[in-house]
């Protein structure tokens, strides 16, 4: 099958942190793969922004690097130099007014005007404002916000409003790239579009569900940022939300981007209050070369979290009993990150109890092979009498389907360009991220009014031992890393 690649209206992006390692590592490579697959129309302006003293044709240098070292596809050089003729850069100052007449001069007339905040969440406010004060932006125009959105409620709301003062809910895209993904829209299409699934999908016949994002790179470079938010800020309240999310929300009624963040919001207002018992945090000890956790952040009595592993429940009638089991943390065995929709048992088994029956589970895998598995149980073929045995059945079909992995967007890519088509459903809404903060924010007052250590973990390995007794208490074990 060929893909099908619809191509968005022309577009002027400017990038604010052009320069920075967001840019250089994701949207940059992200916007060339998208004009080769030819979706970027050949007239799309990128604008990067940034306080770095460089010219247009420095900057070019950079973004040459940068595709040569991660757009990762092949292509002709031609395609680079007729992608570069359309970018540009402009040195600016967040908080002054250098650069701002320059880049006004730049913004063309009719098309589509997007702002990426590739910046610290402190340069939100004051590039909002001086948008609106030079005319820059106007009350079509779209920006774009990276994570992390606030640090608690307090500081979440006070973004909020701010943005809210320079434009509408529905100018504003906060990026949570794990919506981007292929394989999370496939959970939706799965989900949706099937009645196979939804009539199960439920406390009745699903015993329990973990999401895992295991990491096994350490804090090295991002030290400092890190050990002032810890694995709960980083990566609970914003990406294993937005997946829990899309796993235990209700039908929306369409596949609009307020229908769908409505369900998604009332998943979170329904995740009930997790007793410190049901939590476990960990930090990673030395390895060989690689220093333990506290000697990395430089801050020998730091109490943040590398590891969090804990277990949720949702108040409502369809998963009331049905425990949600999160887990995320640096320095493990492997880099994976999926969800594990897990099934009871049969009522009766027919079977003897050794033939090898077990749960079915579906696993929607984001990284590495995205894709989509549900373990069935067969027989094992041949003869031996009924020996049962358990087969991922795939239901990516990548391969029947295409298009090939390479045509596949990045979610950057194709969150980008979301952007430009002025589709928001997945992005997340104001609302939400308050209320993902509502859930978060007692959990780390609990830790840091009991002054909560954790607990040291071998480094390359699943996790503290707490963590395995959590589930193991539970009579249910973690998928293995
Ligand atoms: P970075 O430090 O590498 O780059 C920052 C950029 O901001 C640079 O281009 C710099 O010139 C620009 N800048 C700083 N102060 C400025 C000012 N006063 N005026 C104009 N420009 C200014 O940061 P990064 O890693 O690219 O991250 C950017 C944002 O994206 C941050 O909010 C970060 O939390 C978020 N983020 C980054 C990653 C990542 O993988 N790097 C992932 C998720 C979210």
């Amino acid at each position: 099958m060929v893909s099908r690649v619809i191509p968005v209206e022309a577009f002027d992006l400017v990038v604010f942190g052009g320069t920075g390692d967001l840019a250089r590592r994701k949207i940059l490579p992200g916007l060339f793969r998208r004009f080769v697959s030819g979706q970027m129309p050949k007239s799309a302006q990128i604008i990067a922004a940034a306080r770095s003293d460089f010219d247009t044709s420095r900057f070019l240098d950079v973004v040459s690097a940068s595709i040569n070292e991660f757009a990762g596809i092949e292509f002709a050089s031609e395609m680079l130099l007729a992608f570069l003729e359309n970018v540009r850069y402009v040195k600016i100052d967040a908080m002054g007014s250098d650069g701002w007449d320059d880049l006004k001069g730049m913004m063309r007339g009719e098309c589509v005007r997007a702002f990426y905040f590739s910046v610290s969440p402190a340069l939100f406010g004051p590039l909002a404002e001086r948008l609106k004060t030079f005319g820059i932006a106007d009350d079509q125009s779209r920006v774009v916000v990276e994570k992390p959105f606030g640090r608690d409620l307090a500081s979440a709301r006070e973004l909020n409003q701010t943005l809210a003062h320079h434009f509408r809910e529905d100018q504003i895209y906060r990026i949570d790239h794990y919506l981007g993904k292929e394989t999370v829209q496939n959970l939706m299409a799965v989900r949706f579009g099937n009645m196979l699934f939804e009539p199960l999908w439920n406390a009745q016949y699903i015993d329990h569900i973990q999401i895992t994002v295991a990491e096994q790179i350490d804090v090295e470079g991002r030290g400092d940022y890190y050990d002032k938010s810890g694995a709960m800020r980083d990566m609970v309240q914003n990406h294993l939300m937005q997946l829990l999310c899309l796993i235990a929300m209700e039908p929306p009624s369409q596949f609009s981007p307020d229908a769908v963040r409505d369900e998604k919001l009332k998943v979170i207002r329904a995740l009930d209050e997790v007793p410190p018992h049901h939590i476990v945090r960990g930090q990673y000890a030395a390895k060989e070369t690689v220093p333990d956790y506290r000697e990395q952040v430089g801050n020998r009595s730091s109490r943040t979290e590398s590891y969090i592993a804990l277990k949720a429940h949702i108040k409502n009638w369809r998963w009331a009993g049905t425990p949600f089991y999160l887990r995320t943390g640096k320095r493990l065995k492997s880099r994976v990150s999926e969800i594990a929709v897990v099934f009871k048992e049969p009522p009766h088994s027919i079977f003897e109890a050794d033939s090898g029956q077990k749960s079915n589970t579906l696993v929607i895998r984001l990284q590495p092979d995205e894709g989509i598995t549900m373990d069935v149980t067969i027989k094992e073929p041949g003869p031996g009498g009924m020996r049962l045995v358990t087969v991922p059945l795939d239901m990516t079909f990548a391969e029947a389907l295409g298009p090939s992995a390479d045509d596949i967007p990045d979610a950057y890519e194709r969150l980008i360009m979301d952007v430009i088509r002025g589709n928001q459903t997945l992005f997340m809404r104001g609302d939400e991220v308050e209320a993902a903060w509502e859930w978060t924010d007692p959990i780390i007052e609990g830790w840091e009014r009991r002054n909560d250590v954790p607990k040291p973990y071998d480094a390359l390995t699943s996790g503290p031992d707490d963590a395995l007794m959590l589930l193991h208490r539970d009579n249910r074990k973690w998928r293995a890393l």
